[in-house]
């Protein structure tokens, strides 16, 4: 009898796997430059109101356990945002505070899935969607953010496969918009599409929204919320992302309607949240305060997201200068993840190119395998532009040597 569970082989993370070899690196005196971890605090400091409403809290004890379903200051204050952002209607009741994203994640699959069900992914997902879903018995159903779409889905796809399995009907549908890893906002039109689709045929649709602040070059962000009313859905979002602050560990789900199965849903995540008593009390105080305050916010939010859209913008001119790597150009989030040219490259596939590449350069990226999609890698462009150009160059460097021509 093994003495470790058979599903906890599902949990692996394609960010961090190259760590050990790092770290090796680091200890023999190399600098690696990581490009492989999307976590903005690192690069844009969270800002001050945000830090001292979280001192304020600590100061004022507010170290105890709290609600389960998150203090009502917060639910409070993510209902103000929804109507003054995108005019949806939403009670404190139909929101869940959550420990990130990632603990919502894992809720959401103990609450819907039995074995043998299934669950509607997209190709190149966010990597620990796939864990959570395997863990309780489902069965991932995988269509595509499509490269020839610019990123977006091609629904007529989405139809079809919705259709072949109208019998065993798709427990939910999770999009992530704007996306990570491609960098991509979803077309309102195709949005729509989703969904019609959704009510259509009944499927539970869920919108990973956590970028929801971070979008430019002219883009237009839709929440699944302003689309989807009068549906059952939910959408995902957090204070990692937008609020700058991904450690505090802040997330929430917000299931507007109050269809049989929204409330059903609702009471069976409040329950996963009641056995973990709560999420962490002094950040939900601060994170509270922080989006309350819109002046602050909006200034602080409009100056990161002017220098990622110019990070972004530099990275993916020099990436696409190479003519080894060919990205899209994104218009949200800070990820580009280009297409390796394998035809001019002697690499076998992108775990082989991201490995060698962090030995023989010293840089590191994730493998686009990890996101379900061969053949890519992703690249974190929130560092200083220098250090993007000094990144960018080595893998250039690296791929002229790994070249056909050479
Ligand atoms: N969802 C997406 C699409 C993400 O990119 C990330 C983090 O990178 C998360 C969720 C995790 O969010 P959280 O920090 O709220 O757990």
């Amino acid at each position: 009898m093994e003495f470790i569970s058979k599903r906890s082989r599902y949990v692996v993370n394609p960010l961090e796997e190259e760590d050990a070899i790092a770290e090796k690196l680091r200890k023999r005196g190399k600098e690696v430059i990581e490009l492989n971890r999307g976590d903005p605090p690192v690069y844009f400091k969270t800002p001050k109101y945000i830090i001292e409403a979280y001192v304020s809290a600590l100061k004022e004890s507010k170290t105890h356990y709290v609600a389960s379903a998150g203090v009502y200051e917060l639910r409070n204050a993510v209902a103000k945002r929804y109507k003054r952002m995108y005019n949806i209607g939403v009670d404190e009741d139909s929101i869940i505070v959550t420990q990130g994203v990632s603990e919502a994640i894992q809720f959401i699959n103990a609450a819907m899935i039995n074995p043998g069900e299934k669950a509607i992914l997209f190709k190149p997902y966010y990597p620990i969607y796939i864990p959570y879903l395997l863990n309780y018995g489902g069965i991932p159903l995988f269509e595509k953010y499509s490269e020839r779409l610019k990123w977006n889905i091609d629904t007529d796809s989405l139809e079809k496969t919705i259709k072949k399995e109208a019998s065993k009907r798709p427990k939910y549908m999770l999009i992530t918009n704007p996306n990570n890893p491609t960098g991509t906002v979803l077309d309102k039109k195709v949005l729509k599409e989703i969904v019609e689709l959704a009510n259509e045929y009944d499927i539970f649709l869920i919108s990973d929204e956590i970028y929801d602040e971070i979008v430019f070059n002219g883009a237009k962000f839709t929440s699944i919320g302003e689309l989807a009313k009068g549906m059952p859905h939910m959408i995902l979002n957090g204070a990692s992302k937008d609020f700058d602050a991904t450690g505090f560990r802040i997330g929430f789900a917000i299931i507007p309607e109050n269809d049989k199965k929204s409330r059903q849903i609702k009471h069976a995540i409040l329950q996963y949240a009641q056995a973990r008593l709560s999420a962490n009390a002094p950040a939900q105080y601060a994170v509270a305060e922080a989006m309350n305050n819109v002046k602050e916010h909006n200034a602080s939010i409009r100056a990161m997201v002017k220098e990622i859209e110019s990070r972004v913008n530099f990275a993916t001119k020099l990436v696409n200068e190479s003519g080894y790597l060919t990205a899209i150009e994104p218009n949200s989030a800070f990820y580009l993840f280009p297409r390796i040219n394998k035809n001019i490259l002697k690499i076998k596939d992108d775990r082989e190119f991201v490995k060698r590449l962090l030995i023989e350069q010293q840089v590191q990226l994730a493998r686009g395998s990890g996101f379900g999609e061969e053949g890519y890698v992703r690249i974190v462009a929130l560092a200083e532009k220098e250090i993007l150009s000094l990144a960018i160059n080595k893998i250039n460097e690296f791929c002229k040597q790994h070249s056909v021509k050479r």
